[in-house]
C-alpha cells in the first residue's frame, strides 16, 4: 500500500471508498510526511514497543507506526473506516484493529493481553473534542505507560506545559505534571491536514514520572482541590475550596494551612505551584 502521508494518496483512498468526513469525531487526517517522521522520532518508537494508537483515521500514523514498533493496537470510533483500515494495513501482521470508544475501553485490559501489562506508548492524532478525558484517562486509571505523544490543539499543548501566573495555568496542567514531563516537539499548521482544522496543532510528548516529582498522601483529595480551586478560578483559594461541594474543610482550617506555608489568605489557586498544592492538600 502507497505511503498515506502523500497527499495524492490519501485523496485515493478517500475517492475509492467515497468516504464522508465526520465532524463529530474530530476526523482530520495528516498528509504530511515531515509532521509524521517527527511524531515518531519524538516518541522514540523500536520494535521493543507495543503502541496504543487512538483514531488511526485510515492508518496514515498507522503505517509508519507499524513500520517501527513490535505491535500496535488501534482503537477507532468510526465502523466505517474499519474496511480502509484492513485494506490499507494488509501487508503488517503487526497490528490490530479494535472498533471502538477509546472513552470506554478497557485500557488496562488491552495492556495485560498485548504486552503482558508491561508499560506501552500511546502515539495520535488525538480527536481534539475528547482530547481531556483521553489523557486524563488515561493517567488516573494507571495504565501501565512510558509515554503519550499526541497531536492536540496548540492552546491546548500550552496549557499542558505552563506553570502558576500564565492564563492558561489550571487544573489541565497540574495534572498532566503530576503524572508526566511534558515537551511540545512540534507546532503544525492547519495544511497539513485534510480537512483544515480552524485551529493551529502541535505535537506534545508526555513522558510517564515513575514516581510523581511531589509526595502527596491522598491523591484523590489533591485533585478536588486543584479542580475546585480553578472551578471557580476568580475567587480566593479559601473561598473556592470553603464553597466545593466535594470538600469539607473549614475557612478556619485553609487559612491556617496557607499561613504555615507562608500565603497570604487572599491567595488565588492560579498562583500556587503542584508543589505548594501537593503541601497544602497534605496539611489540611
Ligand atoms: N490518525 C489519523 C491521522 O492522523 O490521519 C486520524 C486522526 S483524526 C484527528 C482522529 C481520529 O479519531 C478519527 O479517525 C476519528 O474517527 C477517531 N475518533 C474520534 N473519536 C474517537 C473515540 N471516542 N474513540 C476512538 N476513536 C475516535
Amino acid at each position: 500500500m502507497a505511503n498515506l502521508g502523500i497527499p495524492q494518496n490519501t485523496i485515493a483512498v478517500l475517492q475509492k471508498y467515497n468516504f464522508n468526513f465526520q465532524k463529530k469525531f474530530g476526523q482530520n487526517f495528516l498528509i504530511d510526511t515531515n509532521v509524521l517522521n517527527k511524531i515518531i522520532a519524538a516518541a522514540q518508537i523500536t520494535k521493543e514497543d507495543c503502541v496504543l494508537e487512538i483514531g488511526p483515521g485510515i492508518g496514515t500514523m498507522t503505517q509508519y507506526l507499524a513500520e517501527s514498533a513490535g505491535a500496535v493496537v488501534a482503537v477507532e470510533i468510526d465502523r466505517a473506516l474499519i474496511p480502509v483500515l484492513q485494506d490499507t494495513l494488509s501487508e503488517y501482521d503487526n497490528v490490530t484493529v479494535i472498533n471502538d470508544d477509546i472513552l470506554r475501553l478497557d485500557i488496562n485490559r488491552i495492556v495485560q493481553e498485548k504486552n503482558a501489562g508491561s508499560p506501552i506508548k500511546v502515539v495520535a492524532n488525538l480527536p481534539y473534542y475528547i482530547t481531556t478525558p483521553i489523557i486524563m484517562g488515561l493517567f488516573e486509571s494507571h495504565v501501565p505507560l512510558k509515554s503519550i505523544t499526541v497531536m492536540v490543539q496548540k492552546e491546548v499543548a500550552d496549557r499542558m506545559q505552563v506553570g502558576p501566573g500564565r492564563k492558561d495555568y489550571g487544573a489541565l496542567s497540574l495534572a498532566v505534571q503530576y503524572y508526566a514531563k511534558p515537551k511540545i516537539v512540534a507546532n503544525v499548521p492547519p495544511n497539513c491536514f485534510i480537512p483544515r482544522p480552524n485551529v493551529g496543532s502541535a505535537v506534545i510528548c508526555l513522558t510517564r514520572y515513575e514516581e510523581p516529582p511531589v509526595g502527596v498522601k491522598d491523591e484523590q483529595r489533591l485533585f478536588s482541590i486543584i479542580r475546585a480551586a480553578f472551578n471557580q478560578r476568580r475567587k480566593t483559594l479559601v473561598n473556592a475550596l470553603v464553597n466545593a461541594q466535594n470538600l469539607s474543610f473549614s475557612k478556619e482550617q485553609i487559612v491556617q494551612a496557607l499561613s504555615q506555608m507562608e500565603l497570604s489568605a487572599t491567595v488565588r489557586g492560579e498562583a500556587l505551584t503542584l508543589e505548594q498544592f501537593a503541601e497544602l492538600s497534605n496539611r489540611l
